[in-house]
């Protein structure tokens, strides 16, 4: 099996299994260990403090011009490797191997964007009101950086947060999540390899409320950056802010999708069924509540239902699987309460509904229609190979419905009319919408959420500014 020896990164210095505890890794598609991930101690900790606290000064004097080479290497590297990378991913995650090879490609650009972006911190000088002075604004990387990833885009998630801090000169801990940790390793093997001096970048694992308790307590860190649930999201947060601490949060969603009549209501249906069960649903930014204008909602229903007849379900290394398992073994149980909790107030699974017998944690695509409001899965995110569709009358009627969750993340609608097209752009309390379409996500598109999906945008110009502070320099 090709998957790649685990270790720690601390101080440019890779630490094994030895005398350290160790947790399972585990094959979703099998439910088999595959290998076992060295725990850090709390001296790993400390040392991952000290090293990323004692590099940054010099990273933070290195030329951004420097930081840039480094990174477009790191990014030749992913490339060269994506295949070797992919098929981790695919081991520890589950997910087909296109999509993991797909993944790895993806963080590549991550890294070539950020790399550009770094060189262009611009400050600025402004004109002043005394004569032989001059008035400067200075942007300045904020410090050590603790960043908590979740395991659902192993490689594109972390990417995302430690290009943009190296880009901006900030040293890193990561904990990429216990899952799936050799993905998240891919990086900080690419990066070292690139020429990225000791200790800019440190990677940890262990229990992830200990270690984020731990990291985000110590005074070495200045900034937190987490993507996860809006509940662990809450407890980073309130860490955080004990530091006085600047945080970045991509949290959950329950991305609605308004379908009116004017829309071709069969071809948003096939879209609809690529984008929802890609990863097996397991993003946060996945289509779930498709709210369908009356008159088109069973057409849709329908078409959506035909379209699941072409997935395939099964271990994501043989070829022709579309859909893999779900990534670990809490999220089974969690996505069957929901459906349960839904079908016991009536809704109807016009396909799927139940888990996939046979090892491995399998997991029907599923579609449900005639919800009540007040059932869970209409209210908290199934994070699963779920898809809700429910009627609505008009633009009020559908907006409200979409508006009314505590989330915010993402949002698509598919209409013919630029009215109301203009009418949903305004309206929409979400952090991205997308029209017509289900592409979000981009290295140079800002990507996060509001309402408790969160807060910072990760990707684009506005992705390396959670990772800046403004300094004002008046000289005269
Ligand atoms: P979970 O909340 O246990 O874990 C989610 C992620 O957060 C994992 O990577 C985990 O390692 C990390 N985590 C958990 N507690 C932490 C802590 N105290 N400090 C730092 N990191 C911590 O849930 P799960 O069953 O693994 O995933 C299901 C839920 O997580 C979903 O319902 C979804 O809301 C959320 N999730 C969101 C994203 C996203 O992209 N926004 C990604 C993965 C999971």
């Amino acid at each position: 099996m090709d998957y790649p020896e685990l270790a720690l990164l601390i101080g440019g210095e890779w630490r094994d299994t030895a005398g350290r505890d160790t947790l399972p890794v585990i094959d979703p598609a099998t439910g088999g260990e595959i290998a076992r991930l060295p725990v850090a101690s709390i001296a790993d900790l400390d040392d991952a403090l000290e090293s990323a606290a004692k590099a940054f000064p010099l990273w933070r004097d290195t030329p951004a011009f420097d930081r840039y080479n480094i990174l477009r290497r790191a990014a030749e590297l992913l490339r060269l490797r994506a295949d070797a990378i992919g098929r981790a991913t695919t081991i520890e995650q589950g997910k087909p191997l296109a999509e993991s090879t797909a993944e790895a490609h993806a963080a590549a650009d991550i890294f070539d964007w950020f790399a550009e972006e770094g060189r262009r911190t611009y400050g600025r000088i402004i004109p002043t009101r005394v004569a032989g002075v001059r008035d400067m604004v200075l942007r300045q990387p904020i410090g050590p950086v603790a960043a908590f990833t979740p395991w659902n885009f192993p490689i594109t998630i972390p990417a995302r947060k430690i290009a943009a801090a190296i880009a901006a000169g900030c040293t890193v801990i990561l904990k990429p999540a216990e899952e799936t940790p050799a993905t998240g390793l891919a990086l900080a093997h690419a990066l070292v390899d690139a020429g990225l001096p000791a200790g800019v970048l440190n990677v940890v694992f262990g229990v992830p409320a200990t270690i984020s308790e731990y990291l985000i307590r110590s005074p070495e860190i200045r900034k937190v950056t987490f993507t996860g649930s809006t509940a662990v999201g809450r407890q980073i947060a309130h860490l955080a802010a004990e530091g006085i601490k600047k945080a970045t949060l991509e949290l959950g969603g329950h991305a609605p999708v308004l379908v009116f009549d004017d829309a071709d209501v069969e071809k948003v249906a096939r879209l609809a069924v690529r984008s929802k069960f890609r990863n097996a649903g397991q993003i946060c930014i996945a289509p779930t509540r498709f709210f369908v204008q009356e008159a088109s909602h069973d057409r849709f229903v329908a078409a959506f239902a035909d379209a699941i007849g072409t997935l395939r379900v099964g271990n994501g290394l043989d070829t022709g699987t579309t859909v893999g398992p779900l990534a670990h073994e809490r999220r089974g149980p969690a996505v069957g309460a929901l459906i349960d909790d839904a079908v016991s107030r009536g809704a109807r699974a016009v396909v799927g509904g139940s888990p996939v017998d046979g090892p491995g944690y399998f997991w029907q695509p599923t579609l449900l229609t005639e919800l009540d409001p007040a059932s869970r899965i209409m209210n908290e995110e199934p994070f699963g190979p779920v898809a809700l569709a429910v009627p609505f009358t008009d633009t009020d009627d559908a907006l409200r419905r979409a508006n009314e969750l505590s989330y915010g993340l993402a949002s698509y609608a598919f209409t013919e009319s630029v009215h109301t097209a203009y009418e949903v752009s305004e309206r929409m309390e979400a952090g991205m919408l997308a029209i017509n379409h289900f592409r979000l996500t981009g290295p140079e598109t800002p990507f996060g959420g509001v309402k408790e999906s969160g807060y910072g945008s990760e990707g684009g110009s506005e992705g390396i500014d959670g990772f800046l502070h403004t300094r004002f320099v008046s000289q005269a």
